[in-house]
């Protein structure tokens, strides 16, 4: 699947509530990172047009770009058609960044991808049956 693919399936899952879809959407999203080891600058727009603030899909976006890429090979292409939100989300999260520099892609391939998925809290198991 390309990445616009996989971009749209999350945006879908957001527009209908569907965690399940996000957070494989997201899996996918970070396979296919580490297969091609290349990452979608220029689907940055369909994230940001298709979530709100705090979107894990954002977060994965941004952490994406500061973990794989070199500040320096960023810096060329991205004030020109990068949504200001995102700029402003980078900067925020470089900002709060322990470790600097970029990781491997085995690394990345091993990510913690719960920080990117939406859980539902556990339900608690109910009582009822028990007094049966
Ligand atoms: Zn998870």
């Amino acid at each position: 699947m390309t990445f616009e693919t996989l971009l749209r399936a999350y945006v879908l899952g957001e527009a209908r509530l569907i965690p399940g879809l996000k957070n494989a959407a997201i899996d996918a999203l970070i396979e296919k990172i580490a297969d091609e080891w290349t990452i979608f600058t220029t689907h940055i727009s369909t994230v940001y047009d298709g979530t709100p603030e705090g979107s894990p899909l954002r977060k994965s976006a941004t952490e994406m770009m500061l973990q794989t890429c070199e500040v320096v090979q960023i810096k060329g292409r991205i004030l020109n058609d990068l949504p200001r939100e995102y700029l402003y989300d980078l900067l925020l999260a470089y900002s709060k960044r322990d470790t600097p520099g970029t990781i491997s892609k085995h690394n990345w391939q091993n990510i913690d991808r719960c920080q990117f998925h939406e859980h539902t809290a556990p339900t608690p198991p109910t009582r009822a049956l028990a007094k049966m």
